[in-house]
């Protein structure tokens, strides 16, 4: 089985900050690529912030917090974060097109042994892969929100994805203190079909009157034991990220998934959830929920 030491991470958003504060912790040498200074300034500030969270919480040991950012480095040029990896992981924003340009830009700047791996929550592993000329050495890993806190990640099997590729990345993810399930390619895997059709009913639900959106997310909380009512997820998900979710699975699964008009109006508003301190609620500067 491949040997991973050094992981690099692309895009320093939601996800990919919260995939380095995982890996670091597991002991990889770790590399944060994003091309905006600001996106690297504030994912470094989140991860000392998250690590010196679960110092207080008793979670992890004080001097583990400390060699775990010693072990992350920064970057804003794609080709040095990759060249030494063992394993890149993509959190880039879910474009294919852009995923596909960030993966040819990784294969003409790390080693030839290096594994691929996307965090797409709904696209396909396979034609990314086959861009990469490494179908063999590219899956998906699809971690959850907040990355640090989540215990499963799906990891997705393209195609001509390797079984070796599949071993190695469990592997890596049961040293991040992961569980894994294995899902064959397929539009949404398991989590996000799921997932987007629910919040996307709850939506249809707002706009026809059923309920307001706190009594809706009160009802899946309390009735059906989800831990996080549609709207308060959709929130942290964001809701861009989930419109684009629906609409490719509107393409490749059919009608049933059609997004909802009120959150593609939501989208429109630039009420995109948490990250940007609106989405079907209101956060304030420290992300605590005030309406
Ligand atoms: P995000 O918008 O929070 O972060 C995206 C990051 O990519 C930003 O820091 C941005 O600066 C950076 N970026 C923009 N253009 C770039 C480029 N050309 N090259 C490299 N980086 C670029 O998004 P996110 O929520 O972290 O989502 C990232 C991926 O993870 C998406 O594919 C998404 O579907 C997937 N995902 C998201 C969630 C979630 O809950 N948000 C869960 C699982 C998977």
């Amino acid at each position: 089985m491949a040997e991973i030491s050094t992981v690099a991470v692309l895009g320093a958003g939601t996800m990919g900050r919260g995939i380095a504060h995982v890996a670091a912790l597991a002991g990889y040498t770790t590399w944060l690529y994003d091309p905006f200074p600001e996106a690297l300034k504030k994912a470094e500030s989140a991860i000392h912030r998250n690590l010196a969270k679960g110092v207080d919480l008793g979670k992890i040991a004080a001097d583990l917090a400390e060699h775990t950012r010693g072990l992350l480095n920064l970057r804003e040029d794609l080709a040095t974060a990759v060249r030494e990896a063992d394993l890149v992981i993509e959190a880039v924003p879910e474009d294919m097109a852009l995923k596909i340009r960030t993966f040819q830009d990784v294969v003409a700047n790390c080693p030839e042994h290096a594994l691929l791996a996307s965090n797409t929550s709904a696209l396909s592993i396979t034609e990314m892969a086959a861009a990469t000329g490494r179908a063999d050495r590219f899956a998906g890993m699809h971690f959850f929100n907040p990355v640090h806190v989540m215990k499963l990640i799906e990891l997705v099997r393209g195609l001509e994805t390797s079984q070796e590729t599949l071993d190695t990345l469990r592997e890596v993810g049961v040293r991040m203190g992961k569980e894994m399930v294995t899902v064959n390619e397929s539009p949404g895997f398991v989590t996000s079909r799921i997932n987007a059709l629910i919040g996307n009913e709850a939506f249809r639900m707002l706009q026809e009157g059923v309920a307001s959106a706190e009594d809706i997310d009160k009802a899946l909380k309390l009735g059906l034991n989800h831990p996080m009512g549609p709207f308060e997820m959709v929130d942290l998900v964001g809701l861009d990220v989930r419109l684009s979710i629906l609409e490719f699975l509107h393409r490749t699964l059919g009608e049933a998934y059609r997004p909802n008009n009120l959150l593609v109006q939501h989208v429109r508003a630039g009420r995109l959830g948490r990250k940007v301190g609106r989405g079907v609620y209101d956060y304030d500067e420290q992300g605590t929920r005030v309406r």
